[in-house]
């Protein structure tokens, strides 16, 4: 899965580049930077690997969100609907711009469920954003349609579905507006960084000044920059750029890895009959990050979840119980446990649409373990691998 398993001679030759003017920054200076421009650089080469024609290098994939939740008009009152199985990020980013998350449960894509987004909209719902999780994609079919039958924006959180596509797009590129996350456990890394792509000159436009304390880098002088908007300081540095564009370059090798470790995983586990696979709407575009299956019960799940942990089968995610991922485990969103003072009715909002019942999320999320799939292992160690993983599920059936 994540690309700084592989981090070597490439990277530290991007990052030496600026390290040799000293320019970290990556606006000005330009007499000084000798030509180095590492993230307009790494701009271009997700603008062309991604078929994107805008895209906004930031300092996170969190900051890309609500970069792009700004720059899409997104703001008080507004309901944006997303998926209750997500990494905290996604309503973060919903609250920080003071819109309301409206949570809805997900199907056995582990994505948004269709019927329910329909379900959840109501005349406040300003976009839909589905979560492609754990490599793999929603069903923007479906989405689109209910988007174009309701006119509502539809924001991609694709951070970790770099290089996922579905029916021939890339993952992030099909919205009015799809997102990155570059931190250190993703697909590709800056260390630090993440990137908002848009098809939308506006948006674009809005993203690079918000991102910018709303500098509208009109001219060379940015002492003279104009400020149409008021923005925040959500910059990447040269030095994360630099180490994005590296990994870039290496993407297509990352992914073909990933593919291959997941088919040999999914073969071994193809045989037991018991397992089930995630739902994907385009299986063909699975990026391959995880493997995601489902026990019959959570009972057995549970205790697959031991064996492997008793085994010492690292990388397996039992998110049902996880803090991050799951709503099961959100108090603090449940609480609203701001440190800042909330308007009353926005804080109310919140509350309400966390602590609904997710019983159908519930239903597959405790039956769903994922398994990071590396792509540091030999073909060997793969092998090793899905037998033990196989082996262990096996012996966990029979003696129930
Ligand atoms: C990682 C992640 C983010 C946020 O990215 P950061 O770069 O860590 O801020 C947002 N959404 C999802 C689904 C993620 O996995």
């Amino acid at each position: 899965m994540p690309g700084f398993e592989l981090f070597g001679a490439d990277e530290r030759k991007e990052v030496n580049d600026v390290l040799e003017t000293g320019i970290l920054m990556r606006y000005g200076f330009d007499a000084a930077r000798k030509g180095i421009w590492k993230s307009i650089d790494l701009e271009n080469a997700i603008k062309e690997r991604f078929q994107t024609p805008h895209a906004q290098l930031v300092s996170s994939g969190t900051a890309a969100l609500t970069t792009a939740m700004a720059a899409l008009g997104i703001g008080y009152g507004d309901e944006i609907i997303m998926p209750a199985f997500t990494f905290v990020a996604s309503f973060e980013a919903v609250v920080s711009v003071g819109a309301i998350p409206v949570l809805v449960d997900i199907d056995n894509s582990l994505t948004l469920d269709p019927i329910a987004v329909k379900n959840a909209i109501t005349p406040k719902t300003k976009a839909i954003m589905p979560v492609h999780m754990c490599g793999s994609m929603a069903d923007l079919d479906a989405l689109q349609t209910i988007c174009k039958e309701h006119n509502l924006l539809l924001l991609e959180d694709a951070c970790q579905a770099i290089g996922g596509t579905y029916k021939g797009k890339p993952l992030g590129s099909i919205g009015d507006a799809g997102t990155f996350s570059f931190d250190f456990v993703k697909t590709m890394t800056c260390g630090e960084g993440g990137v908002v792509m848009t098809k939308h000159a506006d948006v674009y436009a809005k993203a690079d000044q918000y991102s910018d304390h709303g500098h509208d880098h009109a001219g060379k002088d940015r002492g003279a920059d104009l400020h149409p908007y008021i923005g925040y300081n959500f910059r990447i540095s040269e030095l994360h750029a630099a180490v994005g564009l590296a990994q870039i370059k290496r993407l297509d090798s990352f992914l073909a890895l990933q593919k291959r470790n997941h088919q040999i995983i999914k073969e071994a586990l193809q045989r037991i009959p018991e397992i089930t696979f995630r739902v994907l709407p385009d299986e063909a575009g699975d990026s391959c990050s995880f493997i995601s299956f489902f026990l019959p019960s959570e009972a057995l799940t549970q205790k697959v979840v031991a064996a492997f942990a008793a085994q010492g089968i690292a990388g397996n995610f039992y998110w049902y119980s996880n803090n991050w991922h799951y709503i099961s485990k959100w108090d603090h969103l449940k609480n609203a446990a701001f440190m800042n003072h909330l308007h009353p009715d926005h804080k109310a909002q919140i509350i309400h649409h966390a602590t609904k019942s997710f019983a159908q999320s519930d239903a597959i999320m405790s039956r769903c373990i994922s398994s990071a799939i590396s792509i540091g292992w030999t073909e060997e160690q793969v092998k090793e691998r899905a037998s033990a993983m196989a082996n262990a599920i096996k012996s966990v059936l029979q003696s129930n």
